[in-house]
């Protein structure tokens, strides 16, 4: 790595901050298991915005809520002058993904099995990047340090949802610096290999006028259920779907790696009827590293939904969820925040962990070990070495992977992509997704990945806001790889119009309060369960 103009040390300040933090572990992880406990899916994240909102108001920060036009949305800030600093929390879990925090499988009670869960964690990612935060500020008032920390809640992410629709809108704009957590395998921050682009889109299938046959040719025209019926909604969304499997493989080359799924929106309306199914919604979701491929794609996308159109007697319409560019990279962000990850040390789990986390590859019949949990979860990572070691899978051409919506901060301010390690098993039992669900929610397992986060974060901005030449140098990375800074000729602008109106009101899967208490939007299964396997 080259050398960055100041040597990153454990100065006062950041002592006052991991101090802070200290002193603090309990409460922010008895907000983690908040968070955790709430498992909201992306744009439905109520009841962990309003955690947020009103934790970060009592801590002082100024808070807009629904930022953005998105309900589940804030931007907080603190503070005065600058330099003026960014950070983020998500707080969205995935349907399915259901697991209580026991070593066996379970998900959680009283909802549908099927409901929401934290994996990734989101939860641990909106915690770590909040410890990080508010230790910083601590220590700014404490010694007196100016500048501003701009705090936001971002949801979707698992629609990369809201960071496009920010940044759209406006409010990356007079951001110095940004830092991005996400918990990971490793402790590292990514050093050129980005996250590429992920677009998505719904479209909207409706029959106006069914039935499409002669009526009058019929023996019993007047009987409706005699009616030749058109083919509907329904059909077109299965033929979306079946026709979009059949280009699928020539929509682009399969030299670099780059993906496509669908999410069926709507398309029942449950009763089975003789009458043409009206709507029909389907969602697709795309990532390659490219622009000019996300196009490409969406080009076969958009002449598939035409043609079904036609085929089924349907009128069809396309809404966007989301357009992200690909990650801008900034060598002096990736270092100091590295340098002050190998000062905080990885994280430390626990005997309790180790425990449970035996106790999991017992109920996964696999021989417990001395240390189930992987070498690369309990080092620190030279990015660069990472970056080598993953990059081995990507063709050389290749210069982003896989997605996520942080992309976005990247074109507006030096921005760095920091990872700290998540409890991840050895293998075997390495595989088991309802295994890394519950190591998510147990505090001895996720509070070290979560608070080495949070004290990076903390140090990181506390020499941002106190050595200038390091921030002056991240910006002129900045200038040099944009072209000029915002604007400039290798600058590329938010892919959403500023008007853009965020797809909050389509059908997300949420939870609901009903007569049957409050679950998730598929019913809680009565004694009956699924039926009779068979
Ligand atoms: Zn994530």
């Amino acid at each position: 790595m080259e050398e960055l103009p100041v040597s990153v040390t454990m100065t006062d300040a950041k002592a006052t901050a991991q101090a802070w933090i200290d002193d603090h572990l309990g409460e922010l992880s008895a907000f983690h298991q908040q968070i955790f406990g709430h498992a909201e899916s992306a744009w439905r994240e109520y009841r962990s915005a309003a955690d947020y909102v009103e934790l970060l108001r009592r801590e002082g920060f100024d808070v807009e809520a629904g930022s953005g036009e998105m309900p589940t949305a804030f931007a907080a800030r603190w503070g005065s002058g600058g330099p003026v600093l960014g950070g983020y929390a998500e707080y969205d879990a995935v349907p399915g993904n259901s697991q209580r925090s026991v070593p066996y499988r379970a998900p959680r009670s009283g909802l549908h099995p099927w409901a929401p869960g934290h994996t990734d964690p989101h939860s641990a990612l909106g915690v770590g990047a909040l410890c990080g935060v508010l230790a910083a500020k601590h220590a700014m008032e404490r010694h007196r340090i100016p500048g501003t920390l701009v705090f936001f809640g971002e949801p979707a992410e698992k629609v990369c949802g809201s960071k496009p629709v920010h940044a759209a809108k406006g409010y990356y704009d007079h951001l110095d610096a940004a830092i991005s957590y996400h918990p990971m395998l490793t402790n590292t921050t990514i050093w050129d290999t980005q996250c590429g682009s992920y677009w998505s889109c719904v479209f909207t299938f409706e029959c106006f006028d069914p039935p499409w046959g002669r009526p009058e040719l019929l023996a019993t025209p007047g009987r409706v259920h005699t009616i030749p019926r058109s083919p509907g909604a329904l059909d077109a969304v299965c033929l979306m779907y079946t026709t979009t499997k059949f280009t699928k493989e020539n929509m682009f080359p399969h030299t670099g790696t780059w993906t496509m799924n669908e999410y069926l929106m709507v398309g029942g309306l449950a009763t089975s009827d003789n009458l043409t199914p009206p709507i029909s919604q389907i969602q697709y979701s795309w990532r390659s590293p490219d622009l000019g491929i996300q196009e490409q794609l969406f080009g076969v996308l958009e002449n598939n939904a035409r043609h079904v159109a036609a085929v089924t007697n349907c009128e069809v319409r396309v809404r966007w969820v989301t357009k992200t560019r690909v990650g801008l990279t900034n060598h002096v962000m990736a270092q100091l925040a590295y340098r002050n990850l190998e000062l905080v040390g990885p994280p430390a789990f626990g005997d309790e962990a180790r425990e449970f986390a035996r106790e999991i590859q017992r109920a996964c019949d696999v021989a417990a070990m001395e240390d189930p949990f992987t070498a690369e979860a309990q080092v620190v990572t030279d990015p660069e070495e990472e970056d080598e070691r993953f990059r081995q899978a990507l063709p050389a051409w290749q210069k982003n992977f896989t997605s996520d919506d942080y992309v976005e901060y990247t074109w507006h301010a030096p921005t760095v992509r920091l990872y700290t390690a998540k409890p991840s098993l050895r293998e075997p039992a390495g595989w088991a997704h309802w295994a890394n669900n519950a190591l998510n929610g147990l505090p001895a397992a996720i509070d070290p990945t979560w608070t080495t986060a949070g004290r990076t974060v903390a140090n990181t901005f506390l020499d941002l806001l106190t050595e200038p030449a390091v921030l002056a140098a991240a910006k002129a990375e900045f200038e040099d790889r944009t072209g000029g800074g915002v604007g400039g000729e290798r600058w590329v602008a938010p892919l959403l119009a500023r008007d853009f109106a965020p797809p909050v009101d389509l059908p997300w899967p949420e939870y609901v309060d009903t007569v049957r208490g409050h679950e998730w939007v598929l019913p809680t299964p009565g004694p009956a369960g699924f039926g009779e396997r068979i």
